[in-house]
């Protein structure tokens, strides 16, 4: 048997029908930048976080980057991220000129909050913390902190819509929630989309100028903006699947179960979920010191696994300036080297996952 780690035409397949629908509503209107689709979708998915504000933009690293530029953070400034992410939180800092500085994870995958507090110094300005993998970050000791040291909280919920830590939804615990759309996340787009829910109408306001060339009217540029609109097709299409989010994220959750109780093999370690939080399994990852070995034995038995991230964003080759080097942050390095990300997808069917647990329950 063969199996792709994610398989997108099958949630397609699923509702086909309404997809075109959607699609072909958009190219025929005759509108397809900042018209009634993406209005319609920032009121559908601000109700859906509960959020007063929903803006949409061109990709979750704009939401990002232009998240951290509305709250005015730039050279000087410094921002708690965790190692353990994907580059694209650490380059939302960068980008805008202020230093990222990095803490260790938790047995989760998620920032430590333990070691929170004693990465604030005079210059910190924010915390981001990245939902990873689909779990929430145990937010309530990250809001304690930044509410006593008056740090802004930018949540970066690509891998987690609509997964809560206790009763509130991550992207609500913290000044702004930042959202990727890319076609593999959990509400995906067909093409390349994010967007920011917020419930303060200034930062709505300035990142709804900042996508849009720094202007509130056409050729008033106000601030140094960029373009980052997200299309009334991509849209259109997100208001449709954004129906069925619920449904589709039960599914993921349901796969979990299964891989979770059908594997069993004691070089393997099964991801573990923290009291309160909930997780939606944008990736499910196991661990093993074997690694390596284990990844090239499912290739060779048709299965394919992705490593989510080989290089932590303190070792990458762009980030050489800020002299981190091997052994800086050792639970995350570790966890590069170890971390391997099973098929997980809408529409997997049983005798898939049911195959994929029986190889792993067979490597030895
Ligand atoms: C996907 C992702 C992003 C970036 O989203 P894009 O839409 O690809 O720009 C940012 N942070 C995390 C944790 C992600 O997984």
């Amino acid at each position: 048997m063969r199996i792709d780690l994610a398989v997108l035409d099958r949630q397609f397949e699923l509702h086909r029908a309404e997809y075109e629908g959607a699609a072909l509503r958009a190219l025929r209107s005759g509108r397809y930048i900042l018209g009634p689709e993406l209005e319609a979708f920032e009121r559908e998915f601000a109700a859906f976080t509960g959020a007063k504000y929903c803006v949409g933009l061109n990709s979750g690293l704009d939401a990002l980057t232009l998240s951290v530029r509305a709250l005015g953070i730039g050279a000087g400034d410094e921002v708690v991220v965790p190692a353990n992410t994907y580059i694209a939180t650490v380059l939302a800092v960068t980008e805008n000129g202020a230093t990222p500085v990095f803490i260790e994870p938790d047995a989760y995958y998620n920032l430590d909050t333990e070691r929170l507090a004693a990465a604030v110094t005079p210059r910190t300005r924010a915390v981001m913390p990245v939902h990873l993998y689909g779990q929430a970050v145990h937010m309530p000791p990250v809001m304690e902190i930044a509410q006593r040291y008056g740090l802004a909280v930018i949540e970066d919920c690509a891998q987690s819509h609509g997964a809560h830590f206790g009763d509130t939804m991550t992207g609500r615990f913290g000044a702004i929630g930042c959202f990727s759309f890319y076609p593999t996340k959990n509400l995906g787009a067909f093409g390349d989309a994010g967007a920011i829910v917020t419930d303060d109408a200034d930062l709505a306001e300035k990142i709804r100028m900042l996508r849009n060339y720094g202007s509130r009217e056409k050729y008033h540029n106000e601030l140094c903006g960029v373009n980052s609109r997200l299309d009334e097709l991509q849209a259109a299409l997100l208001r449709t699947k954004l129906k069925h989010l619920p449904a589709l994220t039960a599914e993921r959750q349901a796969i979990a179960e299964k891989y979770l109780a059908g594997i069993q093999n004691d070089r393997i370690t099964l991801p573990q979920t923290r009291p309160g939080a909930e997780h939606v399994y944008h990736q499910f990852v196991v661990r093993t010191a074997e690694r390596d070995r284990l990844q090239a034995y499912l290739r060779e038995h048709g299965i394919d696994t992705v490593i989510h991230y080989p290089i932590p964003p303190h070792l990458a080759e762009c980030y050489r300036s800020l002299g981190h080097a091997h052994g800086d942050f050792p639970v995350t390095e570790q966890y590069a080297d170890e971390v391997l990300s099973l098929p997980m997808f809408n529409g997997m069917r049983d005798d898939e996952i049911g195959y994929v647990i029986d190889t792993l329950n067979r490597f030895s």
